[in-house]
């Protein structure tokens, strides 16, 4: 099913998923995972859903890399060192993790996202390809979607545009998109993000939209 909105965004419902029909009154909190190529703006999604819907809560992933400017410690990321990350896993405190762009390790803290869902607040996990599947082994009643750029030289030009890498490491992250793009069929939903905020809301809906039935 493929339906162009009003707002711009285009929302695909891949086949063997029924649409979620949002009749219960209130339905059960569900983990969402949004992944997507890089650049693609999940990060940016996330933050505009983060200051427009605070019911909905976001996971705060562990990563080894450095903070940007800006970045703050417990709100982006818990940056932590290799050491750390290290005792996360052996711990099994990470619900999925992952190097990504060959560059640093991020990981889910599990904690946190179990007990959210148990007091039935809706959570969303944005984070890489590698995650996604990981969760999807170990939670596959979650929803997943693919936040898609409208072309791949929109792609480009955010990448180049954001202007936060250098330039071999951005031809590493457009190498990782090409692999991302193709993992599209993988997902529950595709949402191609033409409009941050209209992608967030598309988004959002999701999120709060009962359990699709089948997949329990
Ligand atoms: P950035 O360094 O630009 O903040 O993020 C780089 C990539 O890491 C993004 O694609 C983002 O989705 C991914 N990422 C962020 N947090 C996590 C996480 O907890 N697990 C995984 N697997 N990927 C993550």
């Amino acid at each position: 099913l493929t339906g162009s909105l009003d707002t711009g965004v285009t929302m695909t419902t891949h086949p063997n998923d029924s649409a979620p029909t949002g009749t219960a009154e209130r339905p059960p909190a569900r983990l969402t995972v949004l992944a997507g190529p890089t650049a693609v703006g999940k990060g940016t999604v996330a933050a505009d859903i983060r200051e427009r819907y605070p019911d909905i809560w976001i996971s705060v992933s562990a990563t080894t890399r450095k903070p940007r400017p800006n970045e703050v410690h417990g709100v982006h990321y818990l940056f932590v060192s290799d050491a750390e990350f290290d005792r996360m896993i052996a711990d099994g405190e990470l619900l999925e993790w992952a190097v990504v762009h060959k560059a640093a390790r991020y990981g889910t803290p599990r904690q946190p996202v179990l007990d959210k869902l148990a007091t039935g607040r809706p959570a969303l996990l944005e984070i890489d390809l590698q995650g996604a599947r990981q969760v999807r082994e170990t939670m596959p009643e979650a929803q997943f979607v693919f936040l898609a750029p409208p072309s791949w030289d929109e792609l480009v030009r955010r990448l180049v545009g954001r202007g936060t890498e250098t330039p071999e490491e951005r031809e590493r992250r457009l190498e990782t998109a090409v692999l991302e793009l193709a993992a599209e069929k993988e997902f529950d939903v595709t949402l191609v993000n033409a409009s941050v905020r209209e992608a967030a809301d598309q988004l959002v809906k999701l999120i709060r939209s009962p359990h699709i039935s089948g997949k329990s």
